[in-house]
């Protein structure tokens, strides 16, 4: 693709609540090698067209527009990540963007034992491993996959080489692993990851939520007080979804406390689908699209919906859903039948 000539000037954005545009998520896949039961507990998707799929060069050229506007931080998440083939080449194109002082990774851990090191190489700054319990029967029984051993190996490895700043993520699922969190830290002390306990989340469809099993951030907070003791509010000025914490022999981890403390008003995070859609909130039912026109080269139109679509962004999803409760209507957010129209509407297929 012929490149994207870039203007020297970078143009800051905001929505109309005020809110910068910071931060992209890069699904580079719909596929995983996971099912999940809160993100993929059917075996079979309807799946993005492979043709759609954007190639690296027209990633790299979308990100470059994305930075003119403010973007300074991309994610890269799918689906598994991992899966794409020579994730690399896209990290190396990105750590050429010069405004990009984040380029970081969302991945299982499955593939990591074989790629951490070439994923280094590429100048990856930082990864974030997904990872709810610590029990291989219990791993099975979430995952529907028998692959425990190779997301802890996959974690050895990033050790080994030494990437910093590792995370492990968490979905804190009552009744599954609430029992865990202690366990959870102690074992991040081990590997110098710090964990951050996310609340289960009604995005997407088919995820099996319901919100008894959430386990709030309270909830999380009571559990690691009766074995710590008091925990201390790290004080932050800082759009990161984390809230984080500290104990006593000075560990950090986080809550990410989407369901009961939406912090929609400082998000500055955006989602880019594997085939060029756009979506300006986590529970966007569309997105814009950025592919077509890129496709025709015409980056002006590209740059013209990135620009007024950040200028007209009124989303505050997770704040609407937490509404809901009140009145009693926080149940499924997408239809089955909704979602087999449109896959897009999952949780994987935009991005964590
Ligand atoms: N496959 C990669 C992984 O699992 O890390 C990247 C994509 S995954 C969609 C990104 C993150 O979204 C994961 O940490 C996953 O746990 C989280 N996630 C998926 N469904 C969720 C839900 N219903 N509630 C909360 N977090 C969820
Ligand atoms: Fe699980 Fe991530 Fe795959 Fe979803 S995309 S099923 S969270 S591994
Ligand atoms: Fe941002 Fe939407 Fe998530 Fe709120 S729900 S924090 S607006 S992505």
């Amino acid at each position: 693709m012929k490149s994207v000539s870039t203007p020297s000037f970078r143009s800051a954005l905001s929505d109309t609540f005020n809110r910068p545009l910071r931060s992209l998520r890069v699904s580079v896949t719909d596929r995983c090698n996971l099912r999940c039961q809160y993100c993929m507990p059917e075996e079979e998707y309807a799946w993005l067209p492979r043709e759609t799929l954007l190639s690296f060069e027209e990633i790299n050229v979308l990100v470059a527009m994305f930075t003119e506007f403010g973007v300074d931080k991309i994610r890269l998440t799918g689906g598994e990540p991992l899966l794409r083939r020579d994730l690399p080449t896209l990290i190396r194109l990105l750590r050429q963007q010069a405004p990009l002082d984040d380029v970081a990774l969302t991945t299982n851990g499955i593939l990591l034992k074989e790629q951490a090191d070439s994923l280094y190489q590429a100048g990856l700054h930082r990864i974030t491993v997904s990872l709810d319990t610590l029990r291989p029967d219990r791993f099975k029984v979430l995952t529907r996959r028998d692959t425990f051993d190779r997301v802890l190996e996959g974690i050895e490895e990033v050790n080994r080489i030494g990437f910093t700043g590792l995370k492990i993520d968490t979905v804190a699922i009552k009744g599954f692993n609430d029992d865990e969190f202690v366990e959870l830290i102690e074992y991040g002390k081990t590997v110098k990851g710090e964990v951050r306990f996310i609340e289960y989340m009604d995005v997407g469809g088919a995820n099996d939520w319901a919100m008894e099993k959430v386990c709030s951030r309270a909830e999380i907070l009571l559990k690691l007080q009766r074995v710590y003791g008091p925990i201390e509010p790290i004080e932050e000025n800082s759009s990161a979804p984390a809230q984080r914490f500290r104990l006593g022999d000075a560990t950090t981890f986080g809550i990410i406390p989407s369901t009961t403390t939406p912090f929609c008003a400082t998000c500055d995070r955006s989602r880019l689908t594997a085939d060029g859609l756009w979506y300006l909130c986590l529970y966007a039912k569309h997105g814009l699209d950025l592919r077509e026109p890129l496709r025709m080269k015409d980056f002006a139109t590209v740059r013209d919906r990135i620009r007024s679509g950040w200028q007209h962004r009124t989303d505050r999803g997770a704040e609407e859903r937490k509404a809901l409760e009140s009145s009693r209507m926080r149940g499924q957010f997408i239809e089955i039948n909704e979602l087999r129209q449109d896959p897009h509407l999952e949780m994987h297929a935009r991005g964590g």
